[in-house]
């Protein structure tokens, strides 16, 4: 499936692709949550930490100057994020709908980003904010391991490997991120209150935002931000209720001719 099927959704024939971000602190279940709606509905999963590790395992020139930054929990700087995502919303999967997942998580990104989609006339659909607290973030990436292969996630308690160590995708050794260790992870979650919030009140003035609570069960997030989606589907249908409303009343003062 290319596209989300709008039939199930509004009766439409149309097929829409979906332009949604994944907005919330680091650990807040970003890329469990996309990796499903990627399966789900054919979406483009963009995760700017995934693509930067690939670039420092690749020892490019961008994984040069990230790498220290990341171990460190800080960000790495605008300009070189918005060059490799202006490469990467150029990919010819983009066009089927995206999930941006940490990304934006500056001011200064979140008002690029906007930019970009509007001069491509894709503007964004909706800004998913997964919210949780900082201890709970601490327990969670304390115990996350990953898959350095497909980039699965997995938590040792709530959400274990089949057999231990390994992914249950492709077998892979799962590993233990360098910069989830206690001290990286606090220093990741006041970066994300001092510089990620700011874009997270851009996107409220926007009337993009929809926050949900990320300290749920997997699933009952899952079903939470699906309905988003759905809200977020109908809202942009050519037949949505309120644009069905106003076409009918405009037919019945004779300004539609059909
Ligand atoms: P998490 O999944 O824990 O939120 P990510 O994998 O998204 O973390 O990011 C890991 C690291 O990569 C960040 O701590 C930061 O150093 C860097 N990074 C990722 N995305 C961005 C971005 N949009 N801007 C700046 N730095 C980023
Ligand atoms: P992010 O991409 O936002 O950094 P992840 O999706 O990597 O977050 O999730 C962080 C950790 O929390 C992982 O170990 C994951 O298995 C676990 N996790 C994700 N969502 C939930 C949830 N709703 N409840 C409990 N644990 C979760």
């Amino acid at each position: 499936m290319n596209a989300i099927d709008l039939r199930k959704v509004t009766g439409t024939a149309r097929l829409q692709a979906l332009r949604i971000v994944l907005i919330g602190p680091p650990g807040a279940g970003k890329g469990t949550q996309a990796s499903v709606l990627r399966e789900r509905y054919g979406l483009a999963h963009i995760s700017t930490g995934d693509m930067l590790r690939e670039e420092v395992r690749r020892e490019t020139a961008l994984g040069l100057q990230a790498r220290s930054l990341m171990a460190a929990g800080q960000l790495v700087p605008d300009t070189l994020i918005l060059d490799m995502m202006s490469q990467r919303l150029q990919q010819p999967d983009v066009a089927r709908g995206f999930l941006l997942d940490g990304f934006p998580r500056s001011r200064a990104q979140g008002q690029a980003l906007v930019a970009t989609l509007g001069q491509l006339k894709q503007p964004l659909h909706a800004v998913i904010q997964l919210d949780l607290e900082d201890e709970e973030i601490v327990r969670r990436l304390s115990l996350r391991r990953s898959c350095p292969s497909c980039g699965r996630v997995y938590h040792l308690q709530t959400n274990p490997p089949t057999l231990h160590g390994l992914c249950d995708s492709d077998g892979a050794a799962l590993q233990h991120r360098e910069d989830d260790n206690e001290q990286t992870i606090r220093t990741r979650l006041s970066v994300f209150h001092q510089q990620t919030r700011p874009v997270i009140e851009f996107f409220r003035s926007l009337g993009l935002l929809r926050t949900l609570d990320a300290s749920l069960p997997i699933e009952h997030v899952q079903h939470l931000v699906e309905r988003h989606l759905r809200a977020a589907m109908v809202r942009n249908s050519p037949l949505s209720t309120s644009r069905r409303f106003a076409v009918t009343r405009y037919r019945s003062l004779g300004k539609v001719s059909r």
